[in-house]
């Protein structure tokens, strides 16, 4: 990271960290599993309030793994949010089974319930059965479990929750990550925290954890020599990323607070700005505020998104909009979903302002102000 550019959303880590990860040099548990991933499993795992933990080397892995765990493979289809990160779809790919994609709530981005509904009944109708449902909590706000997990229910279809954004939120009273058959979550380095690089599979179910724990250790059969009667596949977290993951659980709460914090002052900046709304703030105090974005109405504002970028971006201030949804991406040209222009309106008119909780003071003042003048000097123009 170069040091005067202001980010999106960059890893904050300091003295506990360090502490951690020393204390794990030293330790000498360095290669590649010990003490520290047990304890960092056991920890998230109760912050989530699930049974069980399995620390690996990303959320794409976590994602990957419960796919395999749920028996899906090829030919099979997996219904997931159009709104999300390629990780998502890609993990759905490497099993062989084919991503069939649902639009979303335009006030959360979240997967809308009944969109899902009418996917299932016309695939049912079809024919074709549906594997396993991936829902996505898009930039820190949990998907409608509720109904989702109800729709699934009805259908005899499982669900694994893809949290990699959420950890932190809740949804009717429970935990982010503890909704459906499992959930990935991810310690990636713009994440709400950070292993560097890092993801956990969440599960109430013990077989499930053992056998994700099995694929993720080489699938090696327990003797002395190395047997193997599956594909196995080398996705465990190293132990020095686990302190590191451990020292930022202690800090996650700090860490929404001030990532909240600096929503707050986005709210106040864009409340008499027309055209313009923070995207998502209904019902956000159960959101982890991961990430801030607004949505712009260009004629009503009198300005794009892009326009504002690309003047932040002369300050070396990050911003972009929402992700691309996955039906518009050429790598998944074809694709077959429910889809009704929603998630598309979102990438249109939203833009992701800096959200970190590691910005001093005066990074966060600067970002406030730089955007108050563009505002100002757009509604100030004839
Ligand atoms: C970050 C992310 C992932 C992938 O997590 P990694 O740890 O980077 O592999 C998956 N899904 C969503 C929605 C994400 O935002």
């Amino acid at each position: 990271m170069s040091k005067g550019r202001i980010l999106m959303s960059s890893p904050d880590v300091g003295e506990l960290e360090e502490q951690y990860v020393m204390a794990a040099m030293r330790s000498g548990w360095i290669a590649p599993l010990g003490p520290d991933v047990d304890a960092f499993e056991s920890e998230v795992a109760a912050r989530v309030g699930v049974e069980h933990g399995v620390a690996l080397s990303s959320g794409t892995a976590a994602l990957h793994l419960g796919l395999l765990t749920l028996g899906i493979g090829d030919g099979d289809i997996v219904i997931t949010s159009t709104m999300t990160f390629a990780a998502t779809a890609n993990a759905i790919v490497y099993t062989g089974a084919e991503p069939f994609f649902i639009d979303v709530d335009p006030s959360t981005g979240n997967m809308d319930p009944n969109l899902l509904r009418e996917a299932l009944n016309r695939l049912r109708a079809a024919g074709e059965p549906v594997a396993a449902v991936v829902p996505v909590d898009l930039l820190g706000k949990a998907v409608d479990y509720t109904a989702i997990l109800e729709i699934a229910a009805e259908f005899d279809v499982p669900v694994l929750a893809d949290a990699a954004e959420s950890l932190g939120a809740r949804h009717a009273g429970k935990a982010a990550g503890s909704f459906g058959r499992a959930s990935a979550v991810s310690f990636n380095g713009n994440k709400i925290m950070t292993t560097s690089g890092g993801g956990m599979l969440l599960t109430d179910d013990a077989d499930f954890a053992q056998h994700v724990r099995y694929l993720a250790s080489q699938a090696r059969q327990p003797v002395i020599h190395y047997e193997h009667v599956d594909v196995g596949y080398n996705y465990r977290m190293s132990n020095l990323l686990a302190a590191l993951g451990r020292a930022q659980l202690l800090r996650l709460d700090q860490m929404i607070t001030m990532r909240r914090e600096l929503r707050d002052r986005y709210k106040q900046l864009f409340a008499d700005v027309d055209g313009v709304e923070v995207f998502g703030v209904r019902g956000d105090e159960d959101d982890n505020v991961w990430l801030t974005s607004i949505l712009v109405d260009a004629d009503a504002a009198g300005w794009t998104p892009s326009l504002l970028s690309a003047v932040l971006a002369e300050y070396d201030i990050e911003s972009r909009p929402l992700w691309k949804p996955m039906h518009l991406q050429p790598v998944f040209a074809g694709s077959r979903g429910v889809i009704n222009g929603a998630s598309e309106r979102l990438f249109n008119t939203g833009l992701t302002l800096p959200s970190s909780s590691a910005l001093s003071d005066e990074q966060r003042a600067s970002v406030l102000s730089r955007i108050s003048d563009f505002v100002r000097e757009k509604q100030s123009a004839p």
